[in-house]
């Protein structure tokens, strides 16, 4: 099976298995499958192998999750047309937010930051969007 690359920034994978157990603690002679972004860092997935006993089972099924993840994130980053946009605002991390010009922007809800090389795209319809005031754009004016 063959990863595939992430779907923000187009980098390969980069994979890492690591033991889970410490000394006499945790899962011994059990490891986790890693594949993570090394270049935007913004995508993970895996699988362990504490509940199967082949650890090439383990391994294939890590790349199958991490194949799911980029298949969804990839699909969801698609979605360029105003009424799925509004059927679906967030997958995973990353969020869909309107700026007041239209244009909606992805954000990575875990620091609340842009997405830097994800797409974005313009409605022609400029609605008033509540989420803006979460992201901190419309408290700008109070405080002058
Ligand atoms: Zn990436």
């Amino acid at each position: 099976m063959k990863t595939l690359k992430c779907p923000i920034c187009g980098s390969e994978p980069h994979y890492e298995k690591s033991p889970m157990w410490h000394g006499s603690h945790g899962y011994h002679d059990c490891y986790r499958h890693d594949f993570t972004c090394p270049t935007c860092k913004l995508l993970e997935s895996g699988a362990d192998d504490v509940s199967r006993v082949e650890e090439k089972t383990s391994y294939d099924q890590a790349i199958k999750n991490w194949n799911d993840k980029v298949k969804k994130v990839s699909k969801f980053l698609k979605n360029k047309e105003k009424d799925k946009v509004e059927e679906q605002k967030m997958i995973d991390r990353f969020q869909w937010i309107q700026t007041p010009d239209g244009t909606y922007i992805l954000i990575d809800t875990w620091n609340d930051k842009v997405v830097e090389g994800a797409p974005t795209y313009t409605t022609s319809s400029t609605n008033s969007s509540d989420s803006l005031k979460k992201w901190g754009h419309t408290d700008d004016t109070k405080r002058n």
